[in-house]
């Protein structure tokens, strides 16, 4: 196969590979509501699940390798890569992923995940050679076959704050006669975060413990957190990043973007309002956060760029954070949902019940610019760091991307369809992000599952 000409800036470029036309002969990713047609080709690591690996016999467990998803089946890279599908050079990084995670192929740069994605498209599309789906039929396993691990090791983990409605409504709640701090319009406000908490997708985890002061109460308690919470994200993961003391300017941030994840932000809100001031959250959201194990990559994002554009009167950005690629198509239309199901309902065989939906184009920064100015006093970004986006809510009361929106702090709880009510979550819990891109005339894309569920605290 001969090396592409694939430009640098392929995230903005649409070519055949987003052609709603072409299928694919893995027949079930032509159903109109898979997350996984041929257009999305997302990238993760994945394994066959010991129990269908080895039947009775002690089969050593799989590693973890480099996949795709393709309607209900995934493809192992690896195999795929035995099978002669991709250019020697991007064989190569895909088999130094393996037990490593995506790392490898993240520094390689656009370039190789673009190849990636143009081999991948040829190979499975119906149109192909007729010995390549008998040369790959051994390379696909059944996504209902498959556990996860991270999609990469992330070093470090930086949680932003780009959902100005969450931002506002929250703000609300504790000031309001001033929301918005006087920062917000002008820096993108994050803290660092906990990469060695993060899990992914069918996580549990324990309700924390930690130390918090009812608002009656002379001195603070420690014990169970009774006010936990979610909070719906967007991920990104980084690319090559940047050596110490070279920042990266805006026009090339998306070269270092690898691509985005759902990310749910758990988050233990009475820990919170009695610790975060001054240094801002700590252990109220270090106990665990859940990331879904596909990667989207920008190539498959192309056909839902938008303008990124301020509202009338809003400061325009300072210049550092201010480009022309990222005014054209910074932006990226994405349908955000959180779906919950408590313990009874999973009991009564209830599907999970939709709580909210927003859209990830209404964030107030661009990951470019997240990112951008991550890297502007010099600070090095490396292949695999995690930003999250911020809670992405809606404008609307009933958008907020966290029970503490969606019930006002607590005060008016959330009746579901059995009855049961919700101010926080309970232990059982199950919360299910949902993130899918539409657009007129394009094949509609999806996030695929990111689910955690509650434990009771360990007493
Ligand atoms: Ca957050």
């Amino acid at each position: 196969m001969t090396a592409s000409l694939i430009a640098a800036d392929t995230w903005r470029h649409l070519d055949h590979t987003h052609d709603p036309a072409i299928t694919s002969w893995v027949a079930s990713a032509n159903t109109p509501e898979t997350d996984f047609p041929i257009q999305n080709l997302p990238l993760g690591m994945g394994r066959r699940r010991a129990s269908s690996a080895g039947g009775t016999t002690t089969a050593a467990v799989e590693t973890f390798r480099p996949m795709t998803a393709i309607g209900d089946q995934a493809l192992d890279l690896l195999r795929a890569a035995d099978a002669g599908i991709f250019p020697e050079a991007l064989a190569t990084v895909l088999r130094a992923c393996e037990s490593v995670g995506l790392n490898p192929l993240m520094a390689a740069g656009a370039h190789l995940r673009g190849d990636c994605r143009l081999a991948l498209f040829a190979a499975l599309r119906s149109d192909a050679p007729d010995t390549l789906p008998a040369a790959l039929t051994d390379a696909l396993i059944p996504l209902s076959e498959l556990e996860f691990s991270l999609p990469c090791r992330v070093g470090d983990y930086t949680d932003f704050y780009a959902g100005i409605h969450h931002a506002t409504s929250v703000g609300k709640l504790f000031r309001p006669d001033q929301p918005l701090l006087p920062n917000y319009k002008w820096v993108p406000i994050g803290y660092h975060g906990r990469a060695s908490s993060l899990g992914v997708s069918g996580q549990s985890f324990h309700r924390p413990l930690g130390q918090t002061r009812a608002p009656d109460a002379d001195a603070p308690s420690f014990g169970p957190c009774k006010r936990l919470d979610y909070e719906l994200e967007v991920g990104a993961l980084v690319g090559p990043g940047n050596a110490a003391g070279q920042p990266i300017g805006i026009d090339a941030a998306e070269q270092h973007l690898f691509g985005l994840v759902l990310l749910n932000d758990w988050s233990a809100r009475d820990v919170q309002a009695w610790e975060y001031q001054p240094l801002g959250p700590f252990l109220s959201k270090s106990f665990a956060t859940t990331l879904s194990p596909w990667v989207i990559t920008p190539e498959a994002l192309a056909p839902f760029r938008r303008p990124f554009q301020r509202a009338e009167g809003d400061p325009a950005p300072l210049p550092y954070l201010d480009g022309r690629a990222n005014r054209e198509s910074g932006a990226v239309t994405i349908q955000l949902e959180v779906h919950l199901q408590t313990a009874a309902m999973r009991e009564a065989g209830d599907a999970p019940v939709r709580l909210m939906g927003s859209d990830f184009a209404e964030a107030y920064w661009t990951f470019a610019q997240m990112l951008t100015h991550h890297s502007s006093n010099g600070c090095n970004l490396q292949p695999g760091d995690l930003l999250g986006s911020g809670t992405q809510s809606g404008a609307m009361a009933d958008q907020g991307g966290s029970l503490l929106e969606l019930t006002q702090g607590g005060k008016q709880p959330l009746t579901l369809p059995n009855g049961e009510q919700r101010n926080f979550l309970q232990d059982g819990d199950s919360v299910r992000l949902v993130g899918f891109c539409t657009a007129d005339g394009r094949r509609r894309i999806g996030f695929g599952p990111c689910v955690g569920t509650v434990l009771p605290a360990l007493s």
